[in-house]
C-alpha cells in the first residue's frame, strides 16, 4: 500500500492481498449482527462481502456494495472435562483464534496455524493444511441471509463440507453473510497430525520427541515461512489453483507416462494430483510476465510483483489451465474467488 498516495473511502487496494487496485461503490465495516440487519434493511444492493481479501482476485472496479466483516469476540459457550466449544466472531482474524486457542492449552486448530484471512470466510473453502481441515473441529456457524435480514443456523452436516468446498462456495454463493462460527476443541489427549509434508522432520531436528500442539504449531509456521510468499512482500492469494481428483485408470495412463507424477489416492477411490506438479511440469513455475506470475519455488502460486492487474492474473491462469488440458488431459478449477 503506497504511503505518498491517500486511498479513496471506497478503494479496494489495501483490502485483498494480490494488492490490486479497484473501486467499489461502498466500503463498510460490519461490527455486529444488528448493525448488518440496519445495513440490509436500507436496501443498498448489490452487495459482496469481504473478510481478509486472501482468497481473491480483483479483475476490475467492483459495482457492488462492500460489506467488510469486523465482527470480533470469542467465546466460550460449552464445556466438558474434554472439549470446550467456542463461538467465535466471524471477522476475528483465524491465526489469532489459533494463537488464543494455544494460549489455553486447546487442540485442534495447530496445523492451521497462519492462513491468511478471517474465521468466516474458513468455512467457505473449508480450509485445509498439513492434513487437517477446518470441518475437523467445527460445530456449527450462524448466517444472515442478505435478501431477507433473516438469521440462519446451519449444523456442520448442512454444510456440505468438501476438499475445499461447501455450500457457502457453491449453491448459497454471495446469499449468506457468516457472523459467528463456533469450533470444538480438546482440553486434553490432544490428537496430533505430524505425518504429512516436513512437520515430523522439523520436529525430530529440534530434538521434541513428545510434541505439544504449540510445538507442531510452531513447526507448521516454521515450515510455511520458508515456503511460501509472503503477501506483505509479494501480492498472492495462496494455492490459486485446487488440486485436481481424477479417476484411478486416468492417473495410471499419466503415471506410465510421467513417472514422477505426484499423486494421492483418495478414500473416494479418486486420486488427487498435485497441481503445483502439473504447472511446473508445464514450465510455467518462475514465470514472469511484466509486473505477474507465477512464483519461483511454488508453481501454484500466481504472483503479483507489485503494480500487476487482476486481469493479466486471470488471463495468465487460463494459459496455464489450456496447457495443462493439452498436456495431461485435466481441467484445474480456480480455488480463488474471482471478483
Ligand atoms: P476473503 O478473501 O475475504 O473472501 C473469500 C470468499 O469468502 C469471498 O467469496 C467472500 O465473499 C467470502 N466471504 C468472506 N467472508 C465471508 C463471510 N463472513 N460470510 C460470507 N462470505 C464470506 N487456504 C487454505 O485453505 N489453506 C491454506 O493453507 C492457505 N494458505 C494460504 C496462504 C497464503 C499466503 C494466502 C495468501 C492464502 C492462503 N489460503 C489458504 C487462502 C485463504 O487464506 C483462505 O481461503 C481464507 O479462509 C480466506 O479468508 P479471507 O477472510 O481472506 O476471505
Ligand atoms: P506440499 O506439502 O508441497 O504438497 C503438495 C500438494 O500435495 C499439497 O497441495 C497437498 O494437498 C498434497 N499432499 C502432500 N502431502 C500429502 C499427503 N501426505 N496426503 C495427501 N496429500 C498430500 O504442499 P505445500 O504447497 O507446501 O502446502 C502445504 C499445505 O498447506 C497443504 O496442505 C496445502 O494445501 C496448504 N496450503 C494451502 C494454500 C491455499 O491457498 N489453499 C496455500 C499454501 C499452502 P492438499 O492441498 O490437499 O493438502
Amino acid at each position: 500500500m503506497s504511503k505518498t498516495v491517500p486511498m479513496a473511502e471506497n478503494s479496494l487496494r489495501g483490502l485483498n492481498t494480490f494488492g490490486m487496485e479497484a473501486q467499489a461503490l461502498s466500503v463498510q465495516r460490519i461490527y455486529n449482527t444488528e448493525l448488518l440487519r440496519e445495513i440490509l434493511k436500507s436496501g443498498i444492493s448489490p452487495i459482496r462481502i469481504l473478510g481478509g481479501g486472501s482468497n481473491i482476485l480483483i479483475t476490475g472496479d467492483q459495482p457492488f456494495h462492500i460489506l467488510k466483516n469486523e465482527i470480533k469476540g470469542i467465546e466460550i459457550i460449552r464445556e466438558n472435562i474434554d472439549e470446550v466449544t467456542v463461538k467465535v466472531g466471524a471477522g476475528e482474524v483465524w491465526h489469532q483464534l489459533v494463537l488464543w486457542s494455544l494460549s489455553q492449552n486447546l487442540g485442534g486448530l495447530e496445523n492451521l496455524s497462519l492462513i491468511p484471512g478471517s474465521v468466516g470466510a474458513a468455512p467457505m473453502q473449508n480450509i485445509g493444511a498439513y492434513g487437517v481441515e477446518q470441518k475437523m473441529c467445527f460445530d456449527s456457524l450462524d448466517a444472515v441471509e442478505l435478501k431477507s435480514g433473516k438469521s440462519i443456523h446451519f449444523s456442520i452436516q448442512e454444510c456440505g463440507f468438501g476438499y475445499r468446498e461447501s455450500i457457502f462456495k457453491n449453491l448459497m454463493k454471495d446469499q449468506l453473510f457468516i457472523t459467528h462460527v463456533t469450533y470444538t476443541l480438546t482440553k486434553r489427549a490432544h490428537r496430533l497430525h505430524l505425518s504429512y509434508g516436513a512437520i515430523r522432520d522439523v520436529l525430530d531436528g529440534w530434538g521434541i520427541k513428545k510434541p505439544e500442539i504449540c510445538d507442531v504449531s510452531r513447526a507448521v509456521i516454521h515450515i510455511r515461512k520458508s515456503k511460501l510468499p509472503d503477501p506483505l512482500e509479494i501480492g498472492n492469494a495462496g494455492s490459486f489453483f485446487k488440486n485436481p481428483e481424477i479417476d484411478d485408470d486416468q492417473y495410471q495412463c499419466l503415471l506410465a507416462k510421467f513417472p514422477d507424477i505426484v499423486g494421492y489416492p483418495q478414500k473416494s477411490g479418486l486420486v488427487k494430483v498435485a497441481a503445483g506438479w502439473l504447472i511446473e511440469k508445464a514450465g510455467f513455475k518462475g514465470f514472469r510476465r511484466n509486473q505477474i506470475g507465477v512464483h519461483k519455488d511454488q508453481a501454484l502460486v500466481l504472483v503479483n510483483y507489485g503494480g500487476g492487474s487482476g486481469k493479466e492474473i486471470l488471463e495468465l491462469s487460463k494459459e496455464i489451465q489450456l496447457k495443462i488440458h493439452d498436456q495431461f488431459g485435466i481441467t484445474l478449477q480456480p480455488e480463488v474467488n474471482i471478483w
